[in-house]
């Protein structure tokens, strides 16, 4: 069960419908897509000796010929292992060592063109490596044959969490957990035809790249950004032209999309639908998106162990204002997807009654065959069959999931548990703060204390006076920031997920100064 097969069979039954744009130039067709990753796994079997179960890193931007070698390590067998290309390189060749990868297909491209000093990934270690064009100038030699023959339980994407908690980790991701993941796609976040134009704005290497399967399976288009990320106005222009664009998009860059909105009159024309999820979208941000652009707004909840697919709120639901609990459901991250059983657990991993808070823990066809090279965190996360997800929420008794934080993350204060989230929540709906992240700091009397990083937007200013007193007008005195730490911007994983590892660090640097906050 190869996943690259969804590809053959596009090649076949589909040889002429645009497969991958860059920008708005075709450069490929089904077909030729299907013949030029065969290509590309010959070379690899042949100039590497690439077989089956082997990895091949791939470090490059989003571009189309990302997809071709991404399928062509697939078609013979082997296992791709994306890497993000915003990555430093020691950072990135830690990756691939860990991967234990065969050979390294970098894109060093204009990546590096004023670090002299800088390595790449590969160099770094003294592995093979080869430039993604060279590979892909391999890719119209020989033969056309089929894809190897795989088992659905063999790992086909070694995908490595985005380490907003510490080092990365490389989990299994099978060929079963991804068909998996792209039937999911297709029964409970959106439709998948054959006319949908998906497009990447987001890295590949993570979730955004994950969800290219349904759309290959379906014949439809692949669009890359000319800027290979993440442009508003490149979006808006690929929307007029080619129309029903479908796109990952992480909250930060909603925000963005809607600053872009404000100063174009912009109202996502040309946009089918929007997928978000890998960090909190708060109430007021989504409600400002759906009165901007309407019903386009999907959430998903997942992770790189249960690859993107845990709960799901669709569309309808999202916009629905008429339920009684619309808010409540609105700020939930949705119910769990067809495939998957989700529960909320005590530290003993008993089911907690509808409303509490507890670990939430999930069962079905997603859930990772494991940790690469790392059996003892896999005994720890997989309980009984169950992955112990980190991540902290309740459900109601309809099974919509209301994330509350990270376990992590969470607050003890006085013996309470404080979500920062929920504090989160509260400063952004302050109109002058554009963004915020709370953590908790050691206290001698406390346990720990509150304190929130805030950025306030353009030419405003806030105090500390002001915050409390916006804080208290919503939230129990305990739970309110005992300091305020103002930034100009909050630091952030190439993914764009706030790194609260590197706030707590700051802090205690700034206690080691004795700086005042
Ligand atoms: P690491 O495990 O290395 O620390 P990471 O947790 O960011 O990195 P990912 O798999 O990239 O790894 O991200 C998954 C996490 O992102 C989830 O466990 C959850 O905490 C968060 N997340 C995912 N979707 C949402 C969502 N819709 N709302 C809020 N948080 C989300």
């Amino acid at each position: 069960m190869n996943l690259a097969n969804w590809l053959h069979q596009s090649g076949l039954t589909r040889p002429d419908a645009p497969a991958l744009y860059f920008g708005h130039k075709l450069h490929a067709r089904y077909s030729q897509f299907a013949h030029r990753s065969c290509a590309i796994g010959r070379h690899l079997m042949e100039q590497y000796g690439i077989k089956p179960g082997d990895r091949v890193a791939l470090f490059a931007r989003n571009c189309p010929e990302y997809l071709e070698v991404l399928y062509g390590v697939l078609w013979v067998g082997a296992v791709i292992v994306p890497v993000n290309n915003k990555l430093h390189p020691r950072e990135a060749a830690w990756i691939v060592e860990n991967a234990q990868a065969d050979v390294v297909i970098t894109e060093t491209g204009d990546l590096y063109s004023n670090t002299d000093d800088l390595k790449h990934p590969a160099q770094e270690l003294g592995l093979h490596s080869e430039e993604l064009s060279e590979v892909a100038r391999h890719g119209s030699a020989g033969s056309y044959f089929p894809p190897a023959e795989t088992r659905g339980d063999q790992t086909a994407w070694l995908f490595y969490t985005s380490g907003t908690t510490g080092r990365p980790k490389g989990v299994m991701t099978t060929h079963d957990n991804l068909r998996m993941m792209a039937t999911s796609y297709a029964l409970d976040v959106d439709t998948v035809t054959p006319q949908d134009v998906a497009l990447y704005a987001a890295p590949m290497s993570h979730g955004a790249g994950l969800y290219n399967f349904q759309f290959v399976r379906a014949g439809a288009a692949h669009v890359i950004p000319p800027s290979c990320g993440f442009d508003p106005a490149e979006i808006e222009g690929l929307g007029r032209s080619l129309g029903n664009l479908v796109f990952f998009a992480a909250p930060t860059m909603i925000k963005r999309l809607l600053v872009h909105a404000e100063a174009t009159g912009w109202r996502g024309e040309g946009i089918k639908s929007v997928t978000y999820g890998g960090g909190p979208m708060y109430l007021a941000d989504i409600n400002h998106a759906l009165d901007v652009f309407g019903p386009k707004f999907i959430q998903i909840y997942g992770q790189g162990e249960s690859p993107m697919t845990i709960t799901a709120m669709p569309r309808d639901i999202v916009a629905d204002t008429t339920h009684p609990r619309a808010d409540a459901r609105r700020a939930s991250v949705g119910f769990a997807q067809s495939c998957v059983e989700v529960r909320i657990v005590d530290t003993n991993m008993n089911e907690v009654a509808p409303g509490q808070v507890g670990e939430i823990v999930v069962r079905g066809d997603t859930v990772m065959a494991g940790y690469w090279r790392n059996p003892e965190a896999t005994t720890e996360t997989i309980v009984d069959g169950w992955l112990r997800t980190g991540d902290l929420g309740a459900m109601d008794t309809d099974g919509f999931v209301t994330l509350t934080d990270r376990s992590k993350d969470v607050i003890i204060s006085g013996g309470t548990n404080i979500y920062p989230r929920e504090v989160e929540e509260v400063l952004l709906n302050h109109e002058d703060i554009f963004e915020t992240a709370v953590i908790g700091a050691p206290h001698p009397e406390w346990g720990e204390e509150v304190i929130a990083f805030v950025v306030v937007g353009k030419d405003c200013q806030l105090d500390k006076d002001s915050l409390d007193a916006w804080c208290k007008s919503q939230i129990a005195s305990f739970k309110k920031p005992r300091r305020y730490i103002f930034m100009s911007e909050l630091p952030k994983n190439s993914y764009g997920k706030v790194l609260k590892t590197s706030l707590r660090e700051r802090l205690s640097l700034m206690e080691d100064h004795s700086e005042s906050v």
